[in-house]
C-alpha cells in the first residue's frame, strides 16, 4: 500500500513538473515570441529596405537608372535627397496632384510644414496606403502569435500528454 501511494505521489510530482513546464513554456511564448516574430517581421523590412537602398532607382526627371543612393542624378543633374545628405529622401509630387493630399500627417492634421497642403516636395512625405499596409503586417505578427498562446491554453492537456511522451522517450533513449 505504502509503495502505492509513494508511486502515486512521484506521478503527482511528475504531472506537477509538467504544468509547470507548461506555464514556462506560455511565459516564453509571452516574453520571447511574439516580440521576437515582430522583430523579425521588422528586421525583414529592414533588410529588405536596405536592400532596395543599394538597388538602382529612377529618376523622377529623366527616367534613366540611378543608384538610390545617389543625391543628385548623373544624367540630368536632378536633386534627389534633401540637403545633400543619401539618407534624406526627397518626396516629389507626380503630374499636378499634391503630396499631402495622400500623406498620414495631412490626414490625421498632425502637420505643421508651411507648405502644407500644397507641397510638391517633401522629406517627411509619408504614404497612407503605405502605413496602413505596414500596421496591418505588424498586427497580423502579433496575432498570430497570440493565436499560437490561446492555443496552447486550450490544448493544455495535449501539450502535457506530448511533454509525458517525449520525458518517457528520453528516459527510453537514455536506458538503451
Ligand atoms: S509632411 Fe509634407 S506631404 Fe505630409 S502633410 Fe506635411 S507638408 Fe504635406
Ligand atoms: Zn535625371
Amino acid at each position: 500500500m505504502n509503495e502505492c501511494l509513494e508511486l502515486v505521489d512521484e506521478c503527482l510530482g511528475l504531472v506537477n513538473e509538467c504544468l509547470n513546464f507548461i506555464n514556462e513554456s506560455l511565459k516564453l511564448v509571452d516574453e520571447y515570441f511574439v516580440p521576437n516574430v515582430v522583430s523579425e517581421w521588422l528586421e525583414s523590412r529592414c533588410l529588405l529596405m536596405n536592400a532596395q537602398a543599394v538597388d538602382t532607382a529612377t529618376c523622377p526627371r529623366c527616367h534613366q537608372p540611378v543608384n538610390s543612393q545617389a543625391v543628385t542624378c548623373p544624367h540630368c543633374r536632378n536633386e534627389l535627397k534633401a540637403y545633400g545628405h543619401p539618407g534624406i529622401p526627397l518626396h516629389r509630387a507626380a503630374g499636378k496632384e499634391y503630396l499631402c493630399d495622400t500623406c498620414t500627417y495631412h490626414a490625421d492634421d498632425t502637420c505643421n510644414f508651411p507648405q502644407r497642403p500644397f507641397a510638391k516636395e517633401c522629406i517627411l512625405y509619408q504614404n497612407i496606403e503605405e502605413s496602413k499596409q505596414e500596421l496591418q503586417q505588424q498586427r497580423y505578427a502579433s496575432s498570430f502569435g497570440a493565436t499560437v498562446r490561446s492555443w496552447m491554453r486550450r490544448n493544455q492537456a495535449l501539450v502535457l500528454l506530448l511533454v509525458l511522451l517525449f520525458v518517457c522517450l528520453m528516459i527510453a533513449l537514455s536506458t538503451t
